[in-house]
């Protein structure tokens, strides 16, 4: 395996690290206080998208677009250091058509839409005319099992009938939030529990879909919204199903293995910066006649969240290499692993980045609380850590059993008599 940047990578990175500082980190204060205003969009989004588009720097995270599809054709592994550069602003990687979840629903649609439900919605997505949203999650069971999942998709005739309440459904506060990728239950009675659910292309202007209120989490505001959402007797056309009836499980499989690296890659992007402020307000401030960098255990934070983030990194890249020679199914143990591992260390390196600042680490005069915010949700969005545990140590497992008794060579117990 090869990480190093190719020329490409090192040309693109050279771009986006100069869109970002001329662009994205003079408004970050305007931002804040745009959105603490109730002013969403943001005065500037439109033009900035317009710009990074008119620059090329667009859908950096779909590799194998087609040719009338707009975008850079990027491997996941060129794009991962260009992903955790925007990562540094929450807000940067909407600015160049690549923030979850509109990826994955993309990368979804590039996967399995029909031609016309391209033309409808993907063109545009791809495009950034308007946003989307992916509705699974449900308050009433356990959704980190998706065949929990109790919303009813009806056949009636030529349409489907939708019933059920979803939450925790990002961007659906944006008002260009146009299209819901709905998952559902089409045969709830399947003896094949993987059989039981379907996505369908839900627009948001379709009667009976009303969005409910759009929570806080850990009391933050997220202005594209994590929403609740009723569907009451919502009726869509047939044609609008997202692959065959029955499919739903396996294309919620599909979509997650990119979104999750995605996450990954722009996680490892704010530690870095979590740990850059650390440091840099370590070397500014004294306690007991020593700058706080010169104490033991400040040092040890700082070194110990560059092993972390470095570790973090490697693993993410292997995933990204994997995704790309030989497939995100081949490359799901991994992809797994760095979505169990990065959003903790994403958290713990924010958590000493605000400890060394003192109590200004918990205002919003630096982008810390933020940071450690979103890092914890990413335990749970996409799936909480104890579901990827649970695959790996599945996939251990099986991997031993076809080879059970390998170790007992390396035992040496005492014959016994
Ligand atoms: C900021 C944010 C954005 C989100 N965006 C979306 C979105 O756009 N669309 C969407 O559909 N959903 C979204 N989600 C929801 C997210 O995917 C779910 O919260 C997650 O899948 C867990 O489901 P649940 O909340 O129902 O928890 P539950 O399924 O009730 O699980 C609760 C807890 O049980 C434990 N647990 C579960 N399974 C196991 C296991 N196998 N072993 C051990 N312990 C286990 C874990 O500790 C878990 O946290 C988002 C969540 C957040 C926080």
């Amino acid at each position: 395996m090869d990480f190093s940047y190719t020329p490409k990578t090192q040309e693109m990175l050279a771009r986006v690290q100069k869109f970002m500082d001329d662009h994205i980190v003079p408004r970050i204060g305007q931002y804040n206080e745009e959105v603490h205003a109730g002013n969403y969009p943001v005065s500037f989004m439109a033009d900035l998208r317009e710009l990074a588009r008119s620059e090329g720097l667009w859908n950096m995270f779909l590799p194998h677009l087609k040719d009338d599809e707009p975008g850079t054709r990027l491997t996941n592994l060129e794009y991962a250091p260009l992903a955790e550069l925007t990562g540094r602003v929450s807000w940067a990687p909407e600015v160049f058509n690549c923030n979850a979840p509109d990826t994955g629903n993309m990368e979804l649609l590039h996967m399995f839409a029909s031609e016309s439900q391209r033309e409808q919605w993907l063109k545009p997505l791809l495009n950034g005319d308007f946003h989307s949203a992916f509705a699974m999650t449900e308050p009433d069971v356990a959704s980190s099992d998706a065949t929990n999942i109790t919303t009813l998709m009806q056949r009636e005739g030529d349409d489907y009938v939708i019933n059920g309440r979803k939450w925790f459904i990002s961007n659906a506060a944006r008002p260009d939030c146009s299209i819901f990728i709905v998952m559902g239950k089409t045969d709830p009675n399947n003896e094949n529990v993987h059989k039981q659910q379907s996505m369908i292309l839900v627009p948001r202007n379709t009667p009976g879909l009303e969005i409910i209120r759009n929570p806080t989490v850990l009391n933050h505001h997220s202005p594209e919204g994590h929403c609740e959402i009723v569907f009451r007797n919502v009726r869509v056309p047939a044609s609008n199903l997202l692959g065959e009836e029955g499919s739903g499980f396996a294309l919620a499989q599909a979509r997650l293995g990119p979104g999750r690296i995605h996450h990954c890659m722009r996680s490892i992007g704010s530690a870095q910066l979590a740990l850059e402020l650390m440091v840099e307000r370590a070397q500014e401030r004294k306690t007991f006649g020593k700058y706080l960098h010169q104490h033991g255990s400040i040092g040890e934070g700082i070194a110990k969240s560059r092993i972390e983030i470095e570790t973090a990194r490697l693993l993410v890249l292997k995933a990204a290499w994997m995704m790309d020679n030989v497939g995100a199914k081949e490359a799901r143990r991994e992809i797994a692993m760095i979505k169990a591992l990065v959003p903790t260390m994403h958290t713990t390196v924010a958590d000493r980045a605000m400890q060394v600042f003192g109590a200004m680490g918990l205002t919003p005069d630096t982008p810390l609380a933020d940071i450690y915010t979103w890092g914890r949700c990413l335990r749970l969005a996409d799936g909480p850590d104890e579901v990827h545990l649970q695959a790996i140590a599945r996939m251990e497992i099986k991997e031993s059993q076809t080879k059970l008794g390998a170790t007992s060579v390396y035992l040496t117990p005492p014959a016994r008599n």
